[in-house]
């Protein structure tokens, strides 16, 4: 059945008005002289761009960035130059307007914000890796203007409310990449409003039947939940009142998504979940009454009903990264279930739902240091020419998702750190040169070794040497990326000094037993002396482990400069053998001291039978041994064969890929991804999936620690409904 349009012109202009006069309702309280003007101007230009552009729905274009405007002025609180943009931000992508235009009408501000919206348009491409290094240049106009994400999330949060008219197969590809990225970058910058519903709206397309199911269940409740709530609040009211404090008090309910969250993680039925909802009291409180008025008011709560004692969080001595304040605690409520409460002033109520442009409002308020930080962190990452797009986005979705402590300095300032940080992580926080510097910590007083893990407000002094320089084993301590990276780059570094002073030397010696210096003889000096690459042989040199006598002992083996004889190969494979363990490489130790990567043909993980093999330029590689080309190296090169093994202690993960082949069904590509993240806990870095004819054929690449580790995942991926092989592939 075909679907006739009937339009109306002139209903629709109205239609138009009325929305734009809506929008200006919204932005009232912000709007200073001449703003209303700016916005006029910019409404008029994106009205006259999208004329005749009509959305998916059949209605005008124009209702779309109206709608992502509002958005930002009602619900996130963004000012005159934020509404501009957004009523601006799809017109350089999608009509003749050049940026050299909106420049020249509207100012360089608004026209960088909307070069960075036309730029990040493309983000989501079905290229694994672009879509990486493009969401690394969307996160580093964070650096610009953090108001380019902050229009981007009031985008994509439109697009998720208006997507029933969007083809089946870019619902489920809109909304996976709004579970995956954008709701946790709404958490991050603190709009928890909007995370939620980006997060419901995910839900409401990925697992509708679930969905549907919560939904309803809730609705059915609602009465009784009411009137709950009614009896719950009316003695907290009561008291508030005759102690003087100002408060609305109210019952939230808590989001379809944090539901099924807790019904997965708990793995109980929806008739299970207790707190389906949360009391929240609001107080209104003068800016230096803050604090105390909401421990009165915590104390009046938890006089009327029993606290959990295990259950208090204190975000409003320690806010929260992204700026978040509150009190929760839970109390045993009248009926004997278990309620939330959460206690906070109009003015942490308001960053908490609006996030970060609440914090511009307040920003005499001394708080606000968290986000600063966290955009620091991530530029500081971003700048660093050695991380790779990809595990950036892995480094970076790490963060997102760990939780963080508070240290102390001496001084009493505050350090934020992920869970797990040691003293030593601490030390590089302070600085790279105190972290180099480190050879101990005082926590509480108390003095301790450098692996120590912090905990949550411990007060920390570094203990500093100047003979202290990085050591390998400290890569094991730290868990930062900012600590691992400085400690590698120095250990390299210190690495390549030796070897530049072993390499004078050794030319030295070399020219006076008449022995030629170049790369062949230094690679047969190195294989003579059992060593994986001619860098570790300089460093021999210089420690003076390879002296004079032991490179005329070289000499005199008259066969060893000749490694085409294959009596010399056959010895040298037996000798290095024969002194067993030591000659075996293994593979997670070391990494940093000897030159190994793991070979992107076969891609290795732990449990794999493997050998290393020594390039000429390129360190040693692991490769399978059933990889297509080891026969082919162990046939040719032999004698540069390593012996290697897996160090099974390691924690390290490895890139692998699987192939994945199924029947096409709803929630498919959710429930592969659940066993994934959630019961496997392993990380992806990337998925790509084409569907056609009903068929999914998916390739994933993921990080998994060991082969039993990959054959278990492998077997519960087949369970998985409608998935009908999976295999593992290379390259
Ligand atoms: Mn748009």
């Amino acid at each position: 059945m075909k679907h006739a349009l009937i339009i109306d012109t002139e209903a629709e202009k109205k239609e138009i008005l009325n929305r734009y006069k809506s929008l200006l309702r919204a932005c009232k309280s912000t709007l200073q002289k001449g703003d209303k003007k700016e916005i006029r101007k910019a409404f008029e230009l994106a009205v006259e761009c999208h004329k005749d552009m009509r959305r998916k729905s059949g209605e005008p274009y124009i209702y779309h960035p109206i709608a992502v405007a509002q958005i930002a002025a009602e619900e996130i609180g963004l000012g005159t130059t934020s509404i501009v943009c957004a009523l601006l931000h799809d017109v350089v992508e999608d009509t003749d307007i050049t940026l050299e235009d909106i420049e020249r009408e509207f100012g360089k501000k608004t026209a960088k914000i909307i070069d960075g919206l036309t730029k990040i348009a493309g983000v989501f491409d079905t290229n694994s890796s672009l879509q990486a290094e493009n969401f690394r240049k969307m996160l580093l106009t964070l650096a610009d203007d953090v108001r380019v994400i902050i229009i981007k999330l009031a985008d994509r949060l439109h697009n998720m409310r208006t997507m029933d008219f969007m083809p089946g197969h870019k619902q489920l590809k809109i909304a996976s990449e709004t579970i995956y990225l954008y709701a946790p970058l709404a958490h991050r910058l603190g709009l928890y409003a909007i995370k939620s519903e980006l997060e419901d709206l995910s839900m409401k397309y990925l697992e509708p039947e679930t969905y549907k199911l919560i939904a309803n269940n809730l609705n059915e409740k609602k009465a009784e939940r009411t009137l709950f709530v009614k009896d719950f609040i009316s003695p907290i009211n009561e008291i508030l009142k005759e102690q003087g404090l100002s408060a609305s008090v109210f019952g939230r309910p808590k989001s379809i998504h944090s539901i099924w969250n807790k019904m997965k993680s708990k793995n109980i039925p929806f008739e299970e979940v207790y707190d389906l909802f949360a009391i929240r009291v609001v107080l209104d409180s003068h800016s230096d009454q803050e604090k105390a008025d909401c421990w009165k008011a915590y104390s009046i709560v938890t006089d009327l009903y029993r606290p959990n004692p295990d259950r208090l969080r204190d975000w409003i001595s320690s806010p929260k990264g992204n700026g978040y304040e509150s009190l929760h605690t839970t109390v045993m409520g009248p009926r004997g279930q278990w309620v939330e409460v959460q206690i906070r002033t109009q003015r942490m109520n308001e960053i908490a739902e609006k996030g970060f442009a609440a914090h511009w409002k307040y920003k005499e308020s001394n708080n606000d240091n968290g986000l600063d930080l966290w955009i620091q962190n991530v530029r500081e990452m971003l700048s660093n020419p050695e991380s790779n797009a990809l595990d950036f986005l892995d480094d970076f979705k790490m963060n997102l998702f760990s939780d963080e402590i508070f240290i102390f300095t001496p001084k009493g300032a505050l350090l934020q750190l992920p869970l797990g940080a040691t003293a030593l992580d601490f030390a590089f926080e302070i600085h790279t040169d105190v972290g180099a510097k480190c050879i101990g910590a005082k926590v509480n007083q108390k003095l301790v070794p450098l692996a120590t893990k912090l905990q949550n407000g411990d007060q920390v002094e570094i203990i500093t040497s100047s003979k202290q320089a990085p050591k390998e084993d400290w890569l094991n301590i730290v868990v930062t990326s900012k600590a691992k990276s400085k400690i590698k780059s120095s250990l390299k570094e210190e690495k390549r000094k030796i070897a530049e002073i072993g390499k004078e030397i050794l030319e030295r010696k070399l020219k006076s037993l008449k022995i030629t210096y170049n790369t062949e003889n230094l690679e047969k000096i190195a294989y003579y002396f059992k060593l994986q690459a001619t860098q570790d042989l300089f460093v021999a040199v210089a420690n003076a482990k390879i002296e004079l006598k032991d490179l005329k002992e070289f000499l005199n083996d008259e066969n060893a400069l000749d490694t085409n004889n294959p009596k010399i190969q056959e010895e040298f494979v037996a000798q290095k053998s024969k002194s067993g363990e030591k000659d075996v490489l293994l593979i997670g130790e070391d990494m940093q001291l000897i030159d190994y990567n793991l070979a992107k043909c076969c891609n290795p993980i732990p449990g794999d039978d493997v050998f290393g093999f020594t390039t000429i330029n390129d360190g040693i590689k692991i490769h399978r041994t059933n990889c297509p080309n080891a026969t082919q190296l162990m046939a040719n090169y032999g004698y540069r064969m390593v012996k290697a093994k897996w160090n099974s202690d390691q924690q390290l993960t490895f890139l692998t890929n699987l192939h994945i082949i199924g029947i096409d069904a709803v929630g498919l590509i959710n429930n592969i991804t659940q066993v994934i993240s959630n019961d496997f806990k392993v990380n992806m870095r990337s998925i790509t999936v084409e569907t056609e004819d009903g068929i999914f054929d998916g390739m994933i690449s993921i990080y998994i620690k060991d082969t039993n580790h990959l054959e278990n995942l492998i077997k519960n991926l087949l369970e998985v409904n409608g998935v009908t092989s999976v295999t593992r592939y290379d390259g």
